[in-house]
């Protein structure tokens, strides 16, 4: 068989390990050929400096424009070419902007942010549903050099309050309302309480009208995009030059384990590293499509649904709807019609699925997709093989954070192809100095299969986050200070290195149980407890006990609820469940309980909120909860612990 990945002619005779030393030992040299895979307005004078430890410029003094390299650099070569394919079924609306017309809608949007006022360096928060406009918005932003601060489309009034204090932006671009499973979620309400609520005041709201939900208008205040865009048909707008640690964004982390920290990026690294990873990691190319089923809310978004395909000349899909609406093969059914050729989506989207009907899966022709990339959550090995066999395509574990800004585990197969293993998402990214730490001593582990802290030595490579916004003292303190005099980033998840070099994820650092002086990953117990067969989804938690310090906790969604449809069935198949965990795992880890929820506590960005769980099965506060999606979850738990 033909191997599905491209590699280029320099990197065929490559290994992956020699790719992967030479990021490391020759950084500088590595990472200026890295940047020739993006356009620089001036060249830069040094590739990283890092005397101020831990914080790390890279292309100091390069000039360039993320808008450039993802819209105008390629308007001359493939300007008919797709570029932005907006996908609703929400609103039954699919609209393709070709690279052109992007080029012509993005320039509309600078005018119009231009005119309200917005300058270089300035703010612009983003509070949008999945729209173009959206994209226009954020394109506009890094066109102009304002820092764009995307806040996830109907996060409640009190959390925008705080993220619009926190970015003070001069203009917020929003729109009337967004929709979900057919239901319409008006937006203006919200934003009008938050700003109520913020001590700072945005000068301009500019809406984007849909036709949703009536709105009412505060004079003076609100713009209409609609006429600021009329008013701007013709505006030519040239891309601002901007130093390339010039800061593109900020951003929120998902808020699963406290309170959400904004990440802080800049421009010419972050271009230089989502290049990079188009081509050694995604191999995607230039007049293909790419379609990641995340928000623009959340970094996937950002990296792999905007700047990462649009700067490798790539279509973009950006779907605002459910995967299983109108049914579960919607998701194929585009990637049969503009022939995807890669596709990015999270674990936790892929149980949605694997609860519906597997003939969706199998419906539409899906020969052009080479591969479908997962990240977010830990993979396990059933969602991960059902996956796999539903498809008949690879599927591509991969490891990140928002601070990270694109994967730091995964397998590169643009460089060598190389077998995945179940439950594992790869070996370490180039650029990435990957150490396992002990927890306690905070020394390196080196030997095969040992548990320790997944940490980075510093400089973190290009992309990453450059600091906590306004804060950098928060940003040495929470990443860098775990083990006192080294320089080493704490990514706070727990793992395990085998002899061949992959890791593997066993939970978070928060997360790890001790049993009777037995530590053990949530990750190992709820991939155990998931390889049965009822099981569609499970958390477990570590929850105070006075014999043995800790027991571990399960609470499980099941395929068919009627398994537990009363007491009786509800406890045989506890026993059972707790059977597998003794024959995989051994006694130590069998869960002190299995208990049935119909859904689980998890972030809006599709997490699971085990310390919310943890908090409520101890009876204490379960903390900030402004970044869950749905408190009838947790109330299922806490009805349970009650009784
Ligand atoms: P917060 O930092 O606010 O608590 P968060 O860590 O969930 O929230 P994100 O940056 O969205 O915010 O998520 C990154 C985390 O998600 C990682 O640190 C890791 O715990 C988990 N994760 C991401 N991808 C994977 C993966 N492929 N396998 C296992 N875990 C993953
Ligand atoms: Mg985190």
């Amino acid at each position: 068989m033909k191997s599905p990945w491209i590699r280029s002619k320099e990197t065929r005779m490559t290994s992956y390990a020699d790719f992967y030393r030479r990021s490391i030992d020759d950084r500088e040299g590595f990472w200026r050929e890295q940047a020739d895979l993006i356009d620089w307005q001036q060249p830069f004078e040094q590739v990283c400096d890092h005397s101020h430890p831990p914080f790390a410029r890279w292309f100091v003094g390069g000039a360039t424009n993320l808008c450039h390299n993802a819209v105008d650099r390629h308007v001359k070569e493939r300007g008919q070419q797709n570029a932005l394919i907006f996908v609703s079924t929400e609103t039954h609306q699919e609209r393709i902007y070709s690279f052109a017309e992007l080029h012509t809608e993005v320039q509309r949007m600078s005018a119009s942010l231009l005119a309200l006022g917005v300058k270089k360096g300035d703010r612009v928060l983003v509070y949008m549903p999945m729209i173009p406009e959206a994209a226009f918005a954020m394109l506009a932003c890094a066109r102009i050099g304002a820092i764009h601060s995307v806040v996830f489309g109907g996060f409640a009034s009190v959390s925008l309050a705080s993220r619009i204090d926190d970015a003070e932006p001069t203009v917020i671009v929003s729109a009337d309302a967004g929709s979900r499973g057919g239901k319409v979620v008006a937006y203006k309400p919200l934003l009008d309480e938050a700003i109520t609520l913020a001590a700072h005041k945005p000068k301009k709201v500019l809406m984007v009208d849909r036709g949703l939900a009536p709105f009412d208008r505060v004079e003076g205040r609100d713009e209409d995009y609609a006429a600021l865009r009329e008013q701007h048909r013709h505006a030519e707008v040239p891309c601002e030059w901007v130093e390339s640690s010039h800061p593109s964004y900020t951003l929120y982390t998902s808020g699963t384990t406290g309170k959400p920290k904004g990440v802080q990026r800049d421009t010419g690294g972050y271009a230089v590293a989502l290049a990079a990873s188009m081509k050694h990691i995604f191999c995607g190319r230039a007049g293909e499509t790419y379609f990641s089923t995340s928000d623009i809310g959340w970094v996937v978004g950002h990296s792999y649904i905007i700047y990462g395909p649009l700067i490798a000349g790539m279509a973009t899909i950006m779907y605002e709807g459910l995967p299983i609406r109108p049914d579960a093969a919607i998701w194929w059914s585009l990637v049969e019609k503009y022939k995807v050729t890669v596709m990015f989506s999270a674990p936790t989207a892929v149980r949605v699925l694997k609860k519906q009907d597997p003939a969706a899966l199998s419906k539409h022709d899906l020969s052009s997709l080479r591969a479908l990339f997962l990240a977010g959550e830990p993979l396990d090995e059933p969602t991960a093989k059902w996956i796999a066999q539903s498809l008949g395509k690879p599927i591509i574990d991969n490891y990140w954070q928002t601070e990270t800004g694109w994967p730091i585990l995964t397998i590169c197969n643009g460089i060598e192809q190389a077998p995945s293993k179940f439950g594992s998402p790869g070996k370490a990214v180039y650029g990435y100095d990957v150490k396992l730490l002990d927890e306690a001593t905070g020394e390196e582990l080196t030997g095969a299969n040992q548990k320790g802290v997944v940490a980075i030595a510093g400089p973190l490579p290009p992309g990453c986050m450059q600091t906590v916004w306004r804060d950098d003292a928060r940003f040495v303190k929470t990443y860098w200070s775990s083990i006192p005099g080294k320089q080493l980033y704490s990514t706070f998840d727990w793992g395990i290195r085998d002899e061949d070099g992959y890791f593997f994820i066993l939970g978070r650092t928060d997360d790890v149980i001790n049993v009777a002086g037995h530590r053990l990953g949530t990750r190992e117990i709820e991939e155990s407890i998931a390889s049965h067969p009822a099981v569609a989804e499970v958390a477990v938690v570590g929850v105070a006990d006075q014999l043995k310090g800790q027991v571990a906790m399960a609470f499980a969604v099941l395929r068919d609820p009627a398994r537990a449809a009363d007491d009786a069935s509800a406890m045989k198949l506890e026993g059972e469940i707790m059977k597998t965990v003794d024959e995989q795992l051994g006694a130590v880890a069998r869960p002190a309980r299995v208990r049935f929820v119909s859904v689980l506590p998890k972030t809006r960005s599709g997490k699971l909120l085990r310390r919310a769980i943890q908090a409520v099965c101890e009876g204490r506060d379960p903390g900030d909860l402004t970044t869950m999606e749905d408190p009838a979850a947790l109330q299922q738990v806490k009805d349970l612990v009650a009784h």
